[in-house]
């Protein structure tokens, strides 16, 4: 197999037609020999039956089923598991990923580059506050991960076999897979292109899923905010070590008039915060190691179809 295409999907129906009118035309400028998986992360609607009855009429229309809805990230995973290409894409149903880029990708990959991602132009068809929480999630994240993830890339790219068996070869559960693609290494090339507005459906995204996505990056590819503590602790101490003096020396020259409330209630206050949000973190990290921990499967599958 030449090129797999795998498309997670979760209640796409409305979306499925017009994917199917622009993805084929591509795929065959690029090569016959490719297959289209879609990972069919528990759909609700028609989505399931309408890729049936396309795929009884292409074999190369191939889908896996999960058992229930795992998320796209294992939807993701599931499908690479089954793809067989020597290049693999990811791309989403809602055409948000202009199949016609996977020509280009195509091209890069044939030159030799291990993994081809899509990158955004700009993100003016995004509103306001998803802008600035994507800027500041971006830097935060490179500040402090191992490997930087490339600025507004998403997971929209082309694979190569040995990169997907790289990626498939990490055996953690919690995935943030922008952060693996970036962690395995190979060569990688960034295609610019303008990320459309959904064709149909609407978005399975909002603010506190994103928040929690950003979190599970973060945990996964750093252990900086568990460490910064120490150090935060550290300078404390040394101040409080010097306040102490500071009021030792004051009391022995000047007598001990009782003041103090304000600083004592701010001080109580501030620390318990600090507290507060380092326990915070700490459950962050628990809870993921707790998940590894238990080692389930990230996914069943419920049925595969020309599979
Ligand atoms: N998706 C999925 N499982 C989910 C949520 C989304 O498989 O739990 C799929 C969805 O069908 C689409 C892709 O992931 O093909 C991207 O989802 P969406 O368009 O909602 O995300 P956005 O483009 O807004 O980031
Ligand atoms: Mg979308």
């Amino acid at each position: 197999m030449e090129l797999s295409v795998i498309i997670p999907v979760f209640n796409e129906e409305a979306a499925l037609p017009a994917l199917r009118a622009r993805l084929c035309p591509v795929l065959n400028t690029c090569t016959s020999d490719y297959e289209i998986i879609f990972s069919n992360d528990g759909s609700t609607d028609t989505t399931p039956s309408l890729i049936k009855a396309w795929a009884m009429e292409d074999k190369r229309v191939k889908m896996i089923s999960l058992s229930r809805r795992f998320g796209k990230e294992a939807a993701m995973l599931a499908g690479l598991a089954a793809s067989t290409g020597q290049g693999v894409v990811l791309m989403d149903a809602d055409l948000q990923d202009p199949p016609e880029l996977i020509a280009v990708f195509w091209e890069k990959f044939k030159a030799g580059f291990d993994n081809v991602y899509g990158v955004r132009k700009d993100r003016s068809s995004d509103s306001f506050l998803k802008r600035i929480t994507a800027g500041v999630f971006y830097k935060l994240y490179n500040h402090l991960a191992e490997t930087p993830i490339p600025y507004n890339a998403g997971d929209y790219r082309l694979l190569s076999r040995r990169a997907v068996n790289a990626v498939l070869a990490l055996p953690e559960r919690e995935r943030f897979t922008k952060g693996l693609f970036a962690w395995v290494g190979y060569k990688a090339a960034a295609i610019p292109f303008t990320r459309e507005n959904r064709t149909a459906g609407h978005t399975k995204w909002n603010y506190w899923k994103l928040w929690n996505f950003a979190l599970g990056g973060f945990t996964a590819s750093t252990t900086i905010p568990l460490k910064l503590w120490t150090y935060f602790g550290l300078c404390i101490s040394a101040a409080s070590f010097l306040f102490a003096l500071w009021t030792a020396y004051k009391k022995i020259a000047f007598g001990n008039p009782v003041s103090g409330y304000t600083s004592l209630m701010v001080a109580i206050l501030f620390f318990s915060g600090i507290q507060l949000i380092t326990l915070g973190i700490i459950g962050e990290y628990l809870s993921r190691i707790f998940n590894e921990v238990k080692a389930r499967p990230a996914y069943f599958i419920d049925e595969k179809i020309n599979l």
